[in-house]
Parts: C-alpha cells; structure tokens; sequence
C-alpha cells in the first residue's frame, strides 16, 4: 500500500530528504544505528536538535503561536516517516512531546516565557518522575509527598525508571499534596531542577550492562527538596488531569515511519543470508512472516494518519493513543524479533566493546547484526513503559469500546 502525494508534498518530502543528507551527519547515524536504546552521547542529541530548531522543524505538533512550523497532518507524517525511514536519530521527547503540550494547556503565561523557548531551542533536558517503587500501573498510589513551607513545598520520596536522569537539566513529577478524600485529587504536578539540594540520582544496572552513552534508567531520591510553589503546573491537588493529559501525548507516539524502517532493514539482511542453499528472502516461510508485518505496519500507519487529522483539526488524541502504543510497540517487538531471526547465528554475540562509539574492535558477524540481539532485549521495555500494554488494554475496553 502506498500514499498518493500532490505535487507540493513531493516536493516537501524531496525537502526533507535534502535537509537529513545535509544535517544528520554520518557519525550520528553510525552511533544510532549501533544504540540499543535510541539514545547515543548528550551533545549529539543536543546538535542534531538545535540543527532541527535552526530550520524551525524541531517541534511538528506545536502550535504556530510557539514556534511549530505549521505544517498539514500530511506532513507532519511525511516529516515522521523520512525522518524514521532514513534511520535518524530521534528527538528526544520529555521536554518537546511531554512536559511542553501541558505548559501549553496548563501553564501560566509566566511558565510558558520561562520553560517553551528553552524546550524548542534544547538548552535543557528534561526527565519525567511519574513511577515510583510500588506505584507504576497504579499510579495514584503515588507516596512522594510535597508539603507546604512558606512559598514553598518541601519535597521527600522517590522515583524509578527514570529514563536519562542522570542528563536532565529538570524533572516533572507528580507529587502528594494531600492525602483527603480519593487518591487522585490528592496530586499536583511539579517541575523541579535537578540540581537542587537534596536530589540525588542513582543508576540502575541493567542486565544488558549498559553504560554511559546508553545508561537509561535511574532511581532519583528527594530529600528535603525545597521547590518553590510557583512551579506547579495546574492547581494544587488536580495533578491527575494534568498527568492524563500528558500520557496521551507520550503514548500518541507515531510508530509506523520507524517499523517500516525495521521492515526495510530486515528485507536487506534477508537478501544477503543464505538459507538451504538459496537467499533468505526467497524462503516462503520467511517471505510470509515479512509480508505479515508489513501488512500490520501499513494498518498502523493508517490509524496514525487518523489521529493526526483529528489533531490536526484541534482534536485531543484522547483514549485513542493506548491503541497506537499497543500496536507500535507490539510491532517494535515483532521486528526485532525478525530481524534476530534473519541474522541467525550472527545475532547471538554481544560484545560491549563493539558497540561502544569509536570502538576499534572487529565485530563477529556483519555490521547489520551487530545491534540485533541487544536490541530485540531492550525492546522488551516498549510494552512496559508509557503504561503497560494490559493497562492500555483496558483503557481501550473501557474508553472506546464502552466495556
Ligand atoms: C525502560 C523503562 C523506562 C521507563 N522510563 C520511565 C520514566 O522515564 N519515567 C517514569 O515515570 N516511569 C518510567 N518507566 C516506568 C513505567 O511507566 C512502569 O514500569 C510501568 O508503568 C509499569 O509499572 P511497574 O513497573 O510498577 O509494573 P506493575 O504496575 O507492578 O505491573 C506488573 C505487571 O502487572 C500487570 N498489571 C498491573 N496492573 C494491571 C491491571 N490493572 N490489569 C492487568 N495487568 C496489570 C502489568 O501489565 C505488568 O505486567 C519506565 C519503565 C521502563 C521499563
């Protein structure tokens, strides 16, 4: 299945093209090809986005008024799609696709002159302090209490799986304000700089060993952590609307330009393996298993094109992203999986040293398997993070089918 384009939205996505040849250099998609997580050194993040910034693409789905490009839903997927297909690193998204909509909605005019133009131009990084130990899925039982001092709240507890904290310049957390009435009006919603007295960021070890670039996930503990009130977003004790509508952004993600991507990669890698005497991509069974996926893809990409008109036409994505997420993180899975499968043997050895920037060893296998296995483990996390897949589930049952 393809998308027919006019004439003007070829011409865009020639425009893109030409700008990730120009800008995203050769070395960033070396690095990014080689992450396991999607994430390589701080300051490639920072340049690839203030070259996004310069050429005003960097925030697609904000507002014209604060600095979005004003694009149509068809481009905005043309954007996604290149951007994705031609395996560029990924904006990263606390600060652009998750605390900025909420300054936006929530945010007094002071915040927004204070917080926007720094998330557009990538002068801070941003974590997000949602999860704590014993509150994940059930996230209203949340137990990091903020109490009142003056101007100010005191903060004590804990977050976990705190992805990129040791990076963040700021974190956005829910808090407990109160612990009255039901769980959820008991909640506010506070952004606080790491660097103030009293935080202090642990690291969690995975069983992949990661570590620096890709280290990802962290314990962060507050200890009499003062925070001035005036950096509340919403009102005290309606966190929980605030918290919703963020989700819905972190879980509207666009899958499908990156699954094609996977798709197209597997294709290559199967036109190169041989099995039973003849090419990969000739096996009937393989060639069923490729051409399901991009059956799934393609219909993925057409409930994505469905949201972005809503959004476009000033819709909240609502319930509607669990079932973006479900599907495009299932699918990350699936690909992963594939593609271990088409690199056979080869993707089995993990070698750190490989995989580290400006490594200087030989791999085992070819390029194309270096990263296989180490990511299909990782990707393990797409259906837990953002809210579990059977918590999205039932939002679904729930939200949109009226169960
Ligand atoms: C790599 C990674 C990065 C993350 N980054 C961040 C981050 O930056 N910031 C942040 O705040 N959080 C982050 N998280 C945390 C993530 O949001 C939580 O792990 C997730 O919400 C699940 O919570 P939990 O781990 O406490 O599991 P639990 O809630 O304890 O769930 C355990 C199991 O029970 C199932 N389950 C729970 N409740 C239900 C239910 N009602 N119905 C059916 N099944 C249910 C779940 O699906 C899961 O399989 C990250 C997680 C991972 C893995």
């Amino acid at each position: 299945m393809d998308i027919e384009y006019t004439a003007e939205e070829d011409a865009f996505r020639a425009e893109v093209r030409d700008f990730i040849a120009q800008n995203h250099s050769d070395e960033i998609k070396a690095k990014t090809a080689k992450s396991l997580t999607g994430y390589i050194h701080k300051e490639d993040h920072i340049a690839w986005q203030k070259a996004l910034h310069k050429k005003g693409w960097i925030a697609p789905n904000w507002p014209v008024e604060h600095g979005g490009p004003g694009w149509s839903a068809t481009q905005k997927y043309i954007y996604e799609t290149e951007m994705m297909q031609a395996g560029c690193l990924r904006p990263v998204a606390f600060g652009l696709k998750m605390v900025a909509p909420v300054i936006m909605e929530f945010g007094t005019e002071e915040q927004k002159k204070k917080f926007l133009p720094d998330i557009l131009e990538t002068n801070v990084w941003w974590c997000q302090g949602y999860s704590e130990p014993g509150s994940g899925s059930d996230l209203a039982s949340l137990q990091t209490r903020a109490i009142p001092d003056g101007d100010d709240y005191i903060v004590n507890g804990s977050k976990i799986w705190t992805t990129m904290a040791q990076r963040a310049d700021w974190i956005f957390c829910l808090v407990r304000t109160s612990t009255e009435g039901k769980r959820q009006e008991g909640i506010s919603f506070l952004l606080i700089p790491m660097a103030t007295p009293g935080i202090k960021v642990e690291p969690i070890v995975l069983l992949d060993q990661t570590t620096a670039p890709d280290q990802e996930v962290n314990q962060v503990f507050f200890q009499d952590v003062r925070v001035p009130q005036a950096n509340r977003v919403g009102d005290e004790n309606d966190g929980w609307t605030v918290a919703k509508y963020l989700l819905e952004f972190e879980r509207g993600n666009a899958y499908a330009g990156g699954l094609q991507g996977g798709v197209a990669r597997i294709r290559e890698i199967a036109k190169q393996e041989r099995v039973d005497g003849g090419r990969l991509i000739e096996d009937p069974a393989f060639a069923a298993k490729l051409a399901q996926l991009e059956v799934t893809v393609a219909a993925i990409q057409y409930t994505e094109l469905r949201t972005l008109s809503a959004l476009s036409a000033g819709q909240r994505v609502g319930a509607e992203s669990s079932i973006l997420k479900c599907q495009g993180s299932s699918m990350t899975q699936e690909i992963g999986e594939l593609t271990v499968e088409a690199n056979a043997y080869y993707a089995s050895p993990f070698d750190r040293g490989v995989l580290d920037a400006g490594a200087n060893v030989a791999p085992i296998g070819p390029d194309y398997s270096i990263a296989a296995a180490g990511r299909y483990f990782n990707q393990r996390k797409a259906t837990i993070y953002g809210g579990s897949n059977e918590v999205q589930h039932e939002i679904v049952a729930k939200r949109i089918l009226g169960m």
